[in-house]
């Protein structure tokens, strides 16, 4: 199933709203919002929601659709709502709605991200191929083990080594979840001399057409969490590739050769 990310909507003969609601952090005000908007027979488009439970604020954030009310209506009526701390009602611009509410992105826990296109940010990995040759696959290699090394480095401190070893298919599942890659599975040989990881539909080999196989920002980015994970320097390759026609992309990950 995917998971849409509400960014901006253009339609000239529609008219759209984003509405912001900040909660009360207590059972119940979620619904008691919901109702609000219900009633108003709003068409949502796309929402999320979040909580603080510190701050004992949740938040509940919808691009929605209406011809018959103007913000100010919407407003009055949302902040109406005893749940309802504050209301912020953005309308349409000529049927342009943009998100000018929320910044920064976040992961759910409070890690700064940044979004792009899949396919943009392949163009630019292949770029490096195409410029540079093997030097440009090299460059990659290195900057997908120094993304993974620091993702690695985070999810250890949270999950601890024997947690992640313990579960290592389900941890591996972050891939699938930040949208790089599905996970077909994820298995460990006894004592971690070789780790393969079946990857499908990968952002960086979708696409492609290549003789050879075609990650090395992936593939960096696995060898160095692993090499994180393991606690001992790892070395990835990948064998299959749908860039070469392949099912999956496969990774295995060794032991580095002292
Ligand atoms: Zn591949």
């Amino acid at each position: 199933m995917r998971k849409d990310v509400n960014v901006c909507l253009f339609d000239p003969a529609r008219k759209y709203f984003q509405i912001v609601l900040e909660l009360e952090n207590v059972p119940g005000a979620l619904k008691s919002a919901m109702e609000v908007i219900h009633g108003l027979d709003l068409n949502i488009l796309g929402s999320f929601t979040s909580a603080d439970s510190a701050a004992r604020v949740g938040v509940w954030s919808g691009f929605v659709e209406d011809g018959e009310y103007t913000a100010q209506d919407l407003k009055r009526k949302l902040g109406a709502s005893p749940a309802v701390h504050d209301a912020i009602v953005m309308e349409s611009n000529n049927g342009f709605l943009v998100d000018s509410v929320h910044f920064p992105v976040a992961f759910n826990n409070g890690t700064r991200a940044i979004m792009m296109g899949a396919g943009a940010a392949a163009n630019m990995l292949s770029t490096m191929n195409e410029r540079f040759g093997t030097g440009g696959n090299v460059i990659l290699h290195e900057e997908g083990k120094t993304y993974g090394r620091e993702l690695g480095r985070e999810y250890l401190l949270r999950l601890g080594a024997d947690f992640i070893m313990a579960n290592l298919e389900d941890v591996v599942k972050l891939y699938q979840a930040l949208g790089w890659f599905r996970v077909e599975g994820a298995k460990a040989a006894p004592g971690w001399e070789r780790v393969s990881v079946r990857a499908a539909d990968s952002f960086e080999c979708a696409g492609v057409e290549a003789k050879v196989p075609h990650s090395h920002f992936v593939r960096g980015h696995l060898e160095g969490m692993l090499t994180v994970w393991l606690g001992k320097p790892m070395e990835c390759r990948e064998a299959l590739c749908i860039a070469k026609g392949d099912e999956v992309c496969e990774f295995t990950l060794t032991p580095r050769a002292p």
